[in-house]
């Protein structure tokens, strides 16, 4: 289909405008992404609903620890990406291309499809995951669109890395949004990803979380030897606190060795509880230690009186004693969406 945000350029190409990669791109190719192509002098989104991935998952495995805790949600992506991580853990997806009628290899599945076959199976919403969620922007808008008015929610995982009229064109159909913050500085961010100005995502982050009223949770995989030294984590954790605030959700990820990044070792706990530490000393009050099965960094506990509110289990929560949103002994507000 004829895709959103682009321009003719002269000699029949087309200069994409849903990223800040600006693609100038010649007839018959595509984009960086690779799943937006010049057809015929116009920009067509060669993925829209053609569906790589679907899934009933839990929503801590997207992970949204502070949004509907303990719900399956129907979790869809497609090919393709527009931010190349060097350890990207679903690189079979992301780094493969729409090019050549791979798209249309996949099965096709309207957005009334996908609402049905949420309500089908009782899901109460729609997660685009496993990949970036913002290259499919039109099918995403569609879906959701026809997801909210089910009374479904809608959850979107992303680096950020999107014009600002992209976020207003797809947030104000979005619930939740669960950031990567990848590195601290542009030079992190340009060596794990091949983005060098990390500021655009954590505006269009902050401006979802402001003007869309998105719930916000931030992931940074921690790779040993790229981010996870002290002075980066500190400057991650302020960056967390200051863009989107001290209650939000910072989960701090165990790497794993994948794709181009397969030499290096994966993340030392040690490393991980460090980066949880060194996260609430910065202020934030919900720091999560992620993909590490067991350990007990991954339960809510209520910052004000201590008391555990949401126990889980390695795939996702499993007693949760909320009381609408807040901690049932001290009574403090958590700040989490629905779920109790
Ligand atoms: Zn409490």
């Amino acid at each position: 289909m004829i895709a959103e945000f682009w321009e003719p350029v002269a000699g029949g190409r087309t200069k994409c405008t849903l990223c800040p990669h600006f693609c100038v791109i010649d007839e018959g190719r595509e984009g960086l992404c690779k799943v937006r192509g010049t057809r015929g002098a116009r920009l067509e989104s060669l993925v829209y609903g053609r569906v790589a991935t679907v899934v009933s998952d839990s929503i801590e495995r997207k992970p949204f620890f502070h949004f509907h805790p303990g719900a399956f949600v129907l979790s869809l992506s497609t090919l393709g990406c527009n931010v190349l991580c060097s350890g990207c853990n679903t690189w079979q997806l992301s780094h493969a291309t729409a090019a050549r009628g791979e798209a249309e290899k996949l099965s096709f599945m309207a957005p009334e499809e996908a609402v049905a076959m949420a309500e089908k199976h009782r899901l109460p919403g729609i997660a685009f995951a496993f990949g970036e969620a913002a290259i499919w922007a039109e099918y995403v808008h569609d879906v959701c669109i026809a997801a909210k008015e089910a009374g479904l929610f809608t959850c979107f995982v992303t680096a950020g890395y999107m014009n600002v009229k992209t976020l207003d064109y797809l947030a104000p159909h979005i619930d939740a949004l669960k950031y990567d913050l990848k590195a601290p500085d542009g030079r992190g961010w340009g060596w794990l990803t091949k983005v060098e100005d990390p500021e655009i995502t954590l505006d269009v982050v902050a401006r979802a979380k402001e003007d869309h009223g998105c719930h916000v949770e931030v992931v940074s995989n921690l790779v040993p030897g790229m981010n996870d030294d002290d002075d980066s984590l500190r400057t991650m954790a302020n960056q967390v606190l200051e863009r989107f605030g001290a209650r939000t959700a910072w989960h701090v990820t165990r790497f794993l060795p994948e794709f181009e990044l397969s030499y290096v070792r994966s993340t030392p706990v040690k490393t991980l509880e460090r980066a949880a530490q060194i996260g609430r000393e910065a202020g934030l009050e919900f720091v999560y230690v992620g993909n590490v099965p067991g350990h007990p960094g991954r339960h809510t506990v209520c910052p004000k009186c201590g008391r555990t509110v949401i126990r889980r289990g390695d795939q996702r929560a499993e007693e949760n004693w909320l009381r609408e949103g807040r901690c049932p002994d001290c009574g403090e507000e958590l700040g989490i969406v629905g779920g109790d």
